[in-house]
């Protein structure tokens, strides 16, 4: 029976890892999506029937009304608000990674009241494990709530920064790992474990509140890695390999996540997590700039404008998400082609509120892969290209980012539309992007602004070409 399960369990490792593989590709992530979720389901069958489980009743209670919530949540949440959905999954993975490494010790402990220890000869390392599960499980959980609040609005975006705050996390942590030790060395000591939980939680917000809300999705891949390493450890406690390797993987993916996100905004992890940067604006607020001038055109300018060119690359951003406009642009790009213009995509690694967010958007609305080029494939293409049509993004495109050294998008690299012939923006206002950052590529001459909301004017665009 062991050697079946065992089998089983392999069996899930594998399909994860390949799934993985496969997600590395829009072509084929849905295949790789599937293979994961059968893993899934094939490692908690496993696990149901390998335990002796005495009672099922609030088993199923928790699958019922956990699986219906998920359900819903998945079906009803907006594409536009995945992040934070993430965000909150990250967050309750982290949860459980404590609460079943606490119900462990309760189990280990011999004593459910725990008033003495009875514990059989546990060792080191199941206590250590034991500790780092609650220590990250517990940063976690209220790191991904904070993240949550910041992305959903309910505290505003931008860094909460008090004197010697690096310094009293610092010690937090310290104080955590002493317990810690103190606590491998004698399991008895519950009570440390409960300050430990105590002392993570407030990290977990203390670590959170400082960084600014445009360099959450790098928070959020980076605590998705915390997650998983904590389901590792839980894995550790339990003895169990499934979890082990799943919370590996995780742990491993979340990582070089995060690093990809880094290299993609040119910050290192270190200046995400401790610089504070970003400024944010609440919705209608503006930052306050010097009088300027932009050109206003109309949807039939930039038709007349589009009819003509030869070559037009799209970059397309969050507000074409907001728009759901993904399925007019590819009917505006296919009558473009139809018109013998080369017309691409370009994809910044972090348009949108996700990454992979344009992606998953534009392969909806059946755009061609091989017209969706990255960043690196096709910036150097901008200064041969009659026109760079941005739809519902800002910051990507914002030059603040190669010069203004006080702008929290700095050093972020961004799509050289401003190279292109002429470049054209079609936004609803001059309001700034996610960072709050103005940009001053609305007020360059060969700017074309076409004020409106993307969908519409994509629509109009249509319906002039079509003429
Ligand atoms: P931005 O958020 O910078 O800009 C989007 C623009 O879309 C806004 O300026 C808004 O202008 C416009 N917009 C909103 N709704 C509509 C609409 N209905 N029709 C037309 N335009 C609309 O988006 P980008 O994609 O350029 O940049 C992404 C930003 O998000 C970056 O700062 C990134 O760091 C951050 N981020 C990225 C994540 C990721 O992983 N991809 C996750 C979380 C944040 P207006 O109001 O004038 O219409």
């Amino acid at each position: 029976m062991k050697e079946l399960i065992y089998l089983a369990y392999l069996v899930s490792a594998v399909l994860f890892i390949m799934g993985l593989k496969l997600l590395s590709s829009p072509k084929t992530a849905r295949r790789g999506n599937l293979l994961g979720a059968v893993g899934m389901l094939i490692a908690i069958v496993v696990t149901l029937l390998d335990k002796a489980i005495i009672d099922f009743t609030f088993i199923l209670i928790g699958l019922v009304v956990g699986g219906g919530i998920g359900l819903l949540l998945a079906k009803r949440v907006q594409m536009t608000a995945m992040p934070q959905m993430v965000g909150l999954l990250n967050g309750f993975g982290g949860g459980a990674s404590t609460l079943v490494a606490f119900a462990e010790y309760m189990r280990l402990s011999g004593d459910a009241s725990l008033t003495v220890w009875t514990g059989a000869n546990v060792s080191y390392d199941v206590l250590a494990t034991l500790v780092l599960s609650l220590l990250i499980g517990t940063v976690t959980f209220t790191g991904s709530l904070i993240a949550f609040a910041k992305l959903q609005g309910i505290m505003r975006g931008a860094p909460i920064l008090y004197a010697m705050q690096k310094q009293i996390n610092a010690a937090m942590l310290l104080g955590a790992i002493v317990l810690g030790v103190l606590f491998v060395l004698d399991p008895s000591l519950w009570l440390f474990l409960i300050i430990i939980i105590a002392i993570a939680a407030i990290l977990g917000v203390t670590s959170v509140i400082p960084i600014g809300g445009a360099d959450m999705p790098v928070v959020i891949s980076l605590l998705n890695s915390y997650s998983g390493l904590a389901a590792a450890m839980t894995g550790f406690v339990l003895s169990n390999n499934a979890l082990i390797i799943t919370g590996t993987l995780v742990g491993a993916s979340g990582f070089i996540l995060t690093s990809i996100m880094c290299k993609a905004m040119n910050r290192s992890l270190g200046n995400v997590l401790f610089a504070g940067v970003g400024v944010d604006y609440a919705a209608g607020e503006t930052a306050a700039t010097e009088q300027r001038t932009v050109v206003r055109y109309t949807p039939e300018d930039a038709a007349f404008m589009l009819e003509n060119a030869q070559s037009v690359i799209i970059v397309p951003g969050y507000g074409l998400a907001v728009a759901q406009a993904q399925h007019v642009l590819q009917e505006l790009a296919s009558i473009l082609i139809s018109r013998g213009a080369t017309v691409r995509y370009a994809i910044h690694p972090v348009a949108g509120r996700m990454p992979g967010h344009m992606n998953v958007l534009l392969a909806e609305a059946n755009v061609p892969y091989d017209l969706l080029l990255e960043m690196d494939q096709i910036n150097d293409d901008f200064q041969n290209t009659d026109v760079a049509l941005i739809i519902g993004a800002n910051d990507v495109v914002n030059p603040a980012a190669r010069t203004k050294k006080s702008s929290p998008l700095y050093g972020m690299p961004i799509l050289n539309v401003d190279y292109a012939r002429t470049t054209m923006v079609v936004k609803r206002s001059l309001n700034p992007g996610f960072a709050g950052e103005d940009n001053d590529l609305f007020y360059e001459k060969k700017t074309m602004m076409v004020f409106g909301d993307a969908k519409s004017v994509v629509t109009n665009l249509v319906q002039v070409l079509k003429k």
